[in-house]
């Protein structure tokens, strides 16, 4: 498992749940906003700050990047069920299974979190809203909202 990335607007570092690259259907196109959100320690990368290595539409280090970018995805690309429209970038909204919670004061345990990256009115979008909804229907992890006015737990899990 990874362990070294981190994200802006979480008062915790980011721990994947899983480090096994999955089966992905969908590619990140232009989108390289965890490239920005997300700290690297292994290139010494602040979070919310854009990697270097960006090339502005992808990875300019692509077949020597670091296994934290090699075996990280958001589950917009592992969930084909949520729409196009909700790729990071384009929704402001990136959705990221973590295995402990976004907040110290709060028990640890997988969960999945949606982070605003850059404002968190775009948490109102119909389609970001359903996607949270999808999330607390299927119920089995506590789901996060996170933006810059901090972390918030909108479903418990079970
Ligand atoms: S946020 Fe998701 S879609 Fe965007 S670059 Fe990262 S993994 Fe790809
Ligand atoms: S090394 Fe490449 S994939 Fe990793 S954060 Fe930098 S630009 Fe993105």
């Amino acid at each position: 498992m990874t362990s070294d990335t981190r994200v802006q607007g979480g008062a915790r570092e980011v721990a994947p749940l899983s480090a096994d690259p999955p089966d992905l259907d969908r590619s990140c196109g232009s989108c390289t906003l965890c490239c920005r959100v997300l700290e690297i320690q292994a290139l010494n990368k602040p979070a919310g700050v854009l990697c270097r290595h960006n090339t502005g539409t992808g990875c300019g280090i692509y077949p020597k990047r670091p296994e934290t970018c090699a075996r990280w995805h958001c589950l917009w690309r592992r969930i084909n069920a949520l729409p196009d429209t909700l790729r990071p970038d384009r929704s402001g909204v990136m959705y990221s299974l973590d295995s402990r919670s976004p907040t110290a004061d709060a028990p640890d345990a997988a969960c999945i979190v949606g982070r605003a990256v850059h404002d968190d009115r775009d948490f109102d979008r119909p389609e970001t809203v359903e996607a949270f909804a999808m999330f607390v229907r299927e119920g089995s992890f506590p789901v996060w909202k996170v933006s810059e006015r901090g972390a918030f737990l909108v479903h418990p899990g079970l």
